[in-house]
């Protein structure tokens, strides 16, 4: 059928259009065609007299006809668009919105899905397998030692389940276990491998990766576990590590190493605060100021350390703008800055002044129970240099 526009050239032969539209895109102007052909029509019209393109090598896959395209202006740079009249198929488009090209991506998704709900299937047996058989051989709640504890009733204050059987995924619950993601990553790792906490049935198939029957890797904050102590079921016990009340004789060894631990990560996450306010990236932060951050902490409350680390990356960001140096230039001088600044302290004799937690960024779980559950000193874990005389 044709169109308003085009039977304004119902006076001409097919084979007279032909060479009219020839002419046209051989950049006659449209004044003269429209003179010569005897065209009524206004001259910004004459394209849309023009006949659809028909494209007889390209037929349509859904109607086996061939396909057309609407005639584009002599200027015009955009893709031609081939379609066929019938169905409405656009060539090579892959949104393309016909009635046989939906049908057929709803085929294609139904599959995908059935492919993938079989294979969740296997993999939930995997799971399934695996479980059951770590829950056999559950670790002896006598054989956990400080460590253990502190990691096991951190994480269940973090994100127990209501009904006291999952260890949710971090990722799922607004509490903060530890301070920074490498110190959570590393709790969840080092009880994991421990078996002390074990992949729950619960968790979603796609927190795994499964390779060969077995389950290969985890995503770490997005998978649910399960505490796998002795008597796991009872909830006794359950309530003894969430509450965690120690009262016998600890290694004062690892009390001092757990204590530079949980300071060391308290520190890096408040130069990591920093470093966001100044805008200098963190993956610039290596061994030499963890280092120099422990060092510190030796003679320092972590109070003071922070004192050493705001002094130090105020520096950094200073040098960057001042000195024309590059940001990893300007990273890699806090280290250097928190060793001096300390070491300065101390030639002086002098009190350094203590800072308050980053608003930002309170206590953490962990913190929290290792200094008022295990230690009993509150906030002078905070305050006091690392020593076990408080
Ligand atoms: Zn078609
Ligand atoms: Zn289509």
């Amino acid at each position: 059928m044709k169109n308003q526009y085009q039977n304004k050239l119902a006076h001409l032969t097919d084979e007279e259009i032909e060479i009219l539209i020839e002419r046209y895109y051989n950049g006659d102007k449209n004044s003269i065609l429209l003179k010569e052909y005897n065209i009524d029509i206004q001259s910004s019209f004459l394209l849309k007299t023009f006949p659809m393109k028909t494209h007889n090598n390209e037929l349509c896959p859904f109607c086996n006809i061939p396909m057309f395209s609407h005639r584009k202006s002599k200027s015009s740079v955009s893709k031609e668009i081939i379609f066929c009249q019938e169905c409405k198929h656009t060539l090579n488009d892959t949104y393309c919105k016909c009635e046989a090209c939906i049908d057929r991506k709803n085929k294609e998704q139904e599959i995908r899905e059935q492919e993938r709900e079989i294979i969740d299937n296997i993999n939930k047996n995997i799971l399934m397998e695996e479980y059951l058989y770590d829950k056999n051989m559950p670790i002896d709640i006598e054989e956990l030692d400080i460590r253990d504890k502190l990691y096991i009733s951190a994480l269940l204050r973090t994100a127990l389940s209501e009904d006291l059987t999952d260890i949710k995924s971090l990722s799922s619950v607004l509490l903060t276990l530890a301070p920074t993601e490498e110190f959570r990553g590393k709790i969840i790792s080092y009880l994991r491998s421990r078996k002390i906490i074990i992949f729950s049935p619960n968790t979603p198939v796609d927190s795994l990766v499964f390779n060969n029957d077995e389950i290969e890797q985890c995503r770490l904050f997005d998978t649910v576990f399960r505490l796998n102590v002795s008597q796991d079921e009872d909830d006794i016990k359950i309530e003894n590590l969430l509450h965690l009340n120690v009262e016998e004789n600890i290694d004062e060894e690892l009390k001092l190493e757990l204590w530079l631990e949980i300071g060391l990560y308290e520190c890096v996450e408040f130069l990591y605060a920093r470093m966001e306010e100044y805008n200098l990236p963190k993956n610039h932060i290596g061994e030499k100021t963890i280092s120099s951050i422990k060092e510190a902490l030796k003679e320092f409350s972590i109070s003071q350390v922070y004192n050493f680390i705001w002094g130090a990356s105020i520096n950094a960001s200073d040098f960057y703008k001042n000195s024309h140096v590059s940001k990893k230039h300007a990273v890699n001088t806090i280290a250097g800055t928190i060793l001096r600044r300390s070491e300065k302290a101390i030639a002086e004799n002098r009190e350094t002044k203590k800072f308050g937690r980053d608003w930002n960024y309170p206590q953490t779980i962990i913190s929290e129970v290792f200094f008022n559950n295990i230690l009993k000193i509150g906030d002078e874990g905070f305050d006091s240099v690392i020593n076990l005389k408080i």
